[in-house]
């Protein structure tokens, strides 16, 4: 089977752990959105592209975390002339990968463990910030649909009837192995989804899970809903006592069932818990105060 497999006229995939989006812009050339976790997912790209007879003529990153963007510095490396574009608030993520391990260790200079491919692709230049809904790239223009709360300043790509969502949802079967589905700003989250439920494209293509048509959309998204609102809902129970940050998400943890195997998880889980604190506190459901014992969240309600 081709590893390019196409969705529209001028759009196909390379289904995967990540699914890697292609626009094909009509003259032999190619766009990808997305590059994957590594040197091996870049090749993948260049791979497929090379069988089925198309140029790679640039990338989008839709933002920077590390299974997204991982394969950007072979393609680079190895393709000439190939221009990346990228959100406007994630492009110093892109350029600079140690920057998430840095916020994962609050701030610090990281420790061994969270300096994985995991979490930390290889920098690449980003040569054009997108910051509206339009771009023109290599001759054809893409509607860019701002997809913030998974990450800071995450994009999705549509064209050609094909709304390319990144990881503004998840396919159930993904989010069924995972306890909190990750975010960086809850609230942005849901309204990101809201945002996806106005698209009026034919295929919608999410950063982890099957391709879906528009028919499948709207309950899609409502799983994605649900599964988020269980995680503020499971974190606001375990708000029962007082604790703080990581006594709040051992409880998470504990009331989810989860098995978090290493560090890199670890963090990326309590990151989310945070996420899901501070929209609770936006909410005015709960409180972080300096005690003895160092900040405590409190419930409010
Ligand atoms: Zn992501």
């Amino acid at each position: 089977m081709a590893l390019l497999q196409s969705i529209t006229t001028h759009t196909a995939y390379i289904p995967g752990a990540n699914n890697l989006g292609v626009i094909l812009t009509g003259d032999g050339g190619a766009i990808a959105i997305d590059t994957g976790i590594d040197k091996e997912t870049g090749r993948m790209v260049r791979r497929a592209l090379d069988e089925s007879g198309f140029r790679l003529r640039a990338i989008i990153s839709t933002h920077h975390h590390a299974d997204h963007i991982g394969g950007n510095d072979y393609l680079v490396r190895n393709l000439p002339d190939i221009v990346v574009y990228a959100p406007r608030l994630e492009a110093p993520f892109i350029e600079h990968p140690l920057l998430e391990p840095i916020y994962l260790a609050l701030g610090a200079s990281p420790p061994t463990a969270l300096r994985t491919k995991w979490l930390m692709a290889k920098g690449v230049p980003v040569h054009h910030l997108i910051d509206s809904n339009r771009v023109e790239i290599a001759g054809v223009t893409l509607d860019i649909i701002a997809l913030p709360g998974h990450s800071l300043g995450q994009i999705g790509v549509a064209f050609d009837g094909v709304c390319f969502a990144a990881d503004g949802f998840f396919g159930p079967e993904v989010l069924a192995k995972h306890g909190i589905p990750y975010a960086h700003d809850v609230a942005a989250q849901l309204q990101s989804l809201d945002r996806l439920a106005r698209r009026g494209e034919q295929w919608f293509v999410p950063g982890h899970g099957n391709v879906i048509t528009r028919d499948d959309l709207n309950a899609t998204l409502q799983i994605n809903r649900h599964a988020i609102e269980q995680a503020t809902s499971t974190i606001r129970d375990a708000l029962a006592e007082p604790g703080n940050t990581l006594t709040v998400a051992r409880r998470v943890q504990r009331a989810m069932g989860l098995s978090i195997t290493g560090l890199p998880q670890y963090a990326i889980f309590v990151s989310a818990v945070s996420a899901h604190l501070s929209h609770l506190e936006a909410l005015g459901a709960a409180m972080l105060t300096l005690t003895d014992e160092g900040p405590v969240w409190s419930s409010r309600s």
